[in-house]
């Protein structure tokens, strides 16, 4: 898959990036709407005056900074996170096409199917852990889409040339972390909520899809980072042993680091294992 010529991978790359920018527009809509019950189709207002947003103040990033971060007519604060999601999303856009180009074996359209699913995840992985962290919710109308989604694409990429197996580690995957997560909340009440579960079956599917240490990375992932955030904030005093902190986020998180870093992090403790 070294086809590529410099051009074109630059071209990809900056196209990914603006794609991600317009997408984290989007997300700022959804995290704020989805949880408040309001239609994404209704036109954005300004909260405090209630002035409808023009086409030009609605450009990613760039609106932001024009308007130094107040609203055009009545000049209230907009929040920083606006941009700062706006900017992460594209930067998170470029890192999954820059990882899908130089790791790319399967035909290209077999490699385009899935680096668009792994684009659709960055975005529902943005959107929830916003929501959840907000909210303490994981919306079904955001998760549960999520299974045939994944599903669609990865077949599909199977079918122009990507491995069968793939398809059925992503299903035992998705099963796996699933039953794992509904056995955490059915011993351990009150920690897992029924969103967590369900979100699992998700991460499990696209964990699966690229091999066996990045399920089992991410899946651990997400444990090490909830747990060492629940230390901090237990010696900073900003929560207590029994505050609630939602696990959406470092699952979320979790999971990136797998598909990033999974295999690389498998392979190195087997190795230790071997060698020890
Ligand atoms: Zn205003």
């Amino acid at each position: 898959m070294s086809t590529l010529t410099p051009a074109l991978t630059v071209f990809l790359l900056v196209f990914a990036a603006l794609l991600g920018l317009v997408i984290g527009s989007f997300l700022n809509v959804v995290v704020y709407r989805v949880p408040a019950g309001i239609p994404l189709t209704r036109e954005s207002r300004c909260p405090s005056c209630d002035a409808p947003v023009r086409p030009w103040q609605n450009v990613p990033l760039v609106s932001w900074l024009l308007l130094r971060g107040r609203c055009a007519s009545c000049g209230a604060a907009i929040s920083a996170r606006y941009p700062l999601i706006e900017l992460a999303t594209g930067l998170a856009f470029l890192a999954v096409v820059w990882a899908s180009l130089g790791s790319a074996t399967a035909p290209w359209p077999a490699t385009i199917l899935q680096t668009v699913a792994f684009l659709y995840l960055t975005a529902i992985s943005i959107a929830l852990a916003l929501i959840d962290a907000d909210t303490r919710r994981l919306p079904n109308v955001i998760v549960l889409p999520a299974y045939a989604v994944l599903a669609a694409l990865f077949t599909a990429s199977c079918v122009f040339g990507a491995p069968w197996e793939s398809l059925l580690r992503a299903a035992i995957g998705g099963i796996a972390l699933f039953a794992f997560y509904a056995v955490l909340r059915l011993t351990r009440p009150g920690g897992m909520g029924g969103g967590d579960v369900k979100l699992a079956g998700v991460l499990g599917i696209a964990l699966g899809w690229l091999g066996w240490g990045t399920l089992v990375v991410g899946a651990f992932a997400a444990f090490v980072l909830g747990g060492l955030m629940a230390v901090v904030l237990l010696f900073t005093r900003r929560a207590g042993r029994k505050t609630a902190i939602p696990f959406g986020p470092w699952m979320l998180a979790g999971a990136w680091v797998g598909i990033f870093a999974g295999e690389t992090v498998a392979r190195w403790y087997v190795g230790m294992l071997v060698i020890g």
